[in-house]
């Protein structure tokens, strides 16, 4: 099946329910949505995108990008969406790697990616669009086979280059129904707001809204803004929002100085990278138990376990703080275990990497068999996380492998520090890193920002107070901001790059 066929059936069903929203202003009802990707469609056709063919996506969140996705989907092609961070350079490098046939642009991003691709670009902000949308449409969403890709998701690459990640319209599927049952419920009330980038998790959420009709709105300043994001969740009400913990952290600062609840958000999903006890719990306390949290990864897209509301906002349970500190369990089409090095499966409460295997896991990578055999073995994703199960099926994340510190032969999980350090009022942010030690392979080091002057004495008391001794960091370096990917990861490996150079 070919995944955009939900946008068919929702338009079928409630043409003139509004679909696409700038801000508060509609511009699209779902009959326009479903019209205006059939004449994208019809435009690829005529420049001769055949089904399985690739089409980037280089934009801003902005109204078009959704009509653009699904009118690429219709025509039968793979998307490509693009971080719209990434250089001009970075972004034709990908393009040409997926030997795409076009790219959509906009302002901006479509002068930074001409200079450097050799695709054709079409620019959504100008008459390219317009003519584009000027050729016969299709008549119908050109069929799929669920094993057929429908998105090819470039991995932010931390290390080397990024790499292909194939997703099917099986993949898609499963984890869009799997959100239904595990992760959230979604009406035709609701309205999807996209403050984080739809090239990412944000993005692939757009299906679930689209097949249960909802409304989905982008910020008119175009990204993560609090103030808007506050206006518009009162305006539209039921508002739901995927956001990185950065991104809730941020969202809990500005509501309590703006003297607001956040009235109006339904639901905020937080993923993507660690969310501390101590942020989760003052979020909860203030915005109320709309949060939900996922776990998971390019290779298994938002789909490996969740954390539902009530566990999120539970303090009866005896066993409450573990569970917040968890990544919950396993979603309903996924299995998840813990293997040791050589694959073995670990029994419960014993650490080792995190392996899934299910209908929403990878096949492999584009064009790379080596990286992709190394990846999915005998039929598991190896994920390169660290973690733990408990007996009733709750993941606790360690770390990934290459971010744990192995000091005098003792693991380290930074990520234990950080939740320590972070019950400091001083910690604002923290993050913990391996610095090479003669005696000892590695020490653990601490960044700090800091809201008043760092105090590194009171620090290493806390510490004392908190974790074992070996643990507690040997340094402690203050910083006015962490260094962070696009989507509000921090990056360690600049972390470690500073440390060399000190
Ligand atoms: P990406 O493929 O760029 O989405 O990055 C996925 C990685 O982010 C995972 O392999 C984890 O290391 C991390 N991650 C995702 N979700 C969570 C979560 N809920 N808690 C902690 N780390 C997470």
């Amino acid at each position: 099946m070919n995944i955009a066929a939900w946008l068919e059936r929702t338009a079928r069903m409630s043409p003139d329910a509004g679909a696409i929203f700038l801000g508060r202003a509609q511009d699209a009802t779902y009959g326009q949505f479903h019209e205006r990707a059939l004449a994208v469609a019809g435009g690829l056709r005529a420049r001769g995108v055949a089904p399985g063919d690739r089409v980037g996506l280089f934009m801003k969140n902005v109204p078009q990008y959704l009509i653009a996705q699904y009118g690429a989907w219709y025509a039968g092609a793979v998307v490509v969406p693009i971080n719209a961070k990434l250089h001009g350079r970075e972004a034709a490098w990908i393009l040409g790697d997926a030997d795409a046939a076009l790219c959509f642009t906009s302002p901006g991003l479509h002068e930074a990616l001409s200079a450097h691709a050799d695709v054709a670009c079409v620019n959504v902000a100008d008459d390219a669009w317009r003519t584009i949308q000027e050729a016969p449409p299709l008549a119908a969403v050109t069929p799929r086979a669920p094993d057929d890709l429908s998105w090819l998701f470039y991995t932010s690459g931390t290390t080397g280059r990024p790499k292909g990640v194939m997703i099917t319209n099986r993949m898609l599927s499963a984890m869009a129904l799997s959100y239904l049952a595990d992760v959230d419920e979604v009406t035709r009330d609701d309205a999807a707001l996209y403050a984080a980038p739809l090239s990412h998790g944000a993005g692939i959420y757009n299906l679930m809204h689209v097949l249960k009709g909802a409304r989905h709105v982008l910020p008119q300043g175009g990204g993560f803004d609090e103030d808007e994001i506050f206006d518009l969740a009162r305006h539209f009400g039921r508002v739901h929002m995927f956001a990185a913990p950065t991104m809730v952290k941020r969202l809990t600062i500005a509501a309590k100085a703006a003297g607001t609840r956040g009235e109006g958000l339904r639901s905020i999903v937080y993923g993507g990278g660690p969310m501390y006890v101590a942020d989760i719990i003052e979020a909860v306390d203030h915005f109320g138990p709309i949060f939900v949290q996922i776990y998971g990864q390019g290779e298994c897209p938002m789909c490996i376990t969740a954390l539902n509301r009530d566990a999120v906002a539970d303090r009866a349970d005896p066993r409450w703080r573990e569970r917040l500190a968890s990544v919950g369990r396993a979603q309903s089409v996924v299995e998840v275990a813990i293997c040791d090095e050589a694959g073995a499966p670990l029994p419960a409460g014993q650490v080792g990497e995190i392996v899934v295997r299910g209908d929403a896991v990878m096949p492999g990578y584009w064009n790379n068999p080596e990286a992709s055999a190394r990846t999915i073995v005998d039929g598991w994703l190896r994920t390169g996380d660290m973690g733990c199960l408990d007996a009733d099926g709750f993941l606790t994340l360690k770390d990934r492998s290459k971010d744990m510190i192995i000091s005098g032969g003792t693991n380290i999980y930074p990520r234990e520090v950080e939740e320590a350090l972070l019950l400091h009022p001083m910690v604002r942010e923290v993050s913990v890193v391996g610095r090479p030690h003669p005696d000892w392979g590695e020490d653990v080091v601490a960044f700090v920002v800091a809201d008043a002057e760092m105090d590194s004495a009171a620090l290493d008391a806390h510490c004392l107070d908190h974790i074992a001794r070996f643990k507690r960091p040997k340094a402690y370096f203050a910083l006015r901001e962490l260094p962070k990917n696009n989507y509000g990861k921090v990056l360690k490996t600049e972390l470690r790059k500073m440390l060399e150079d000190m």
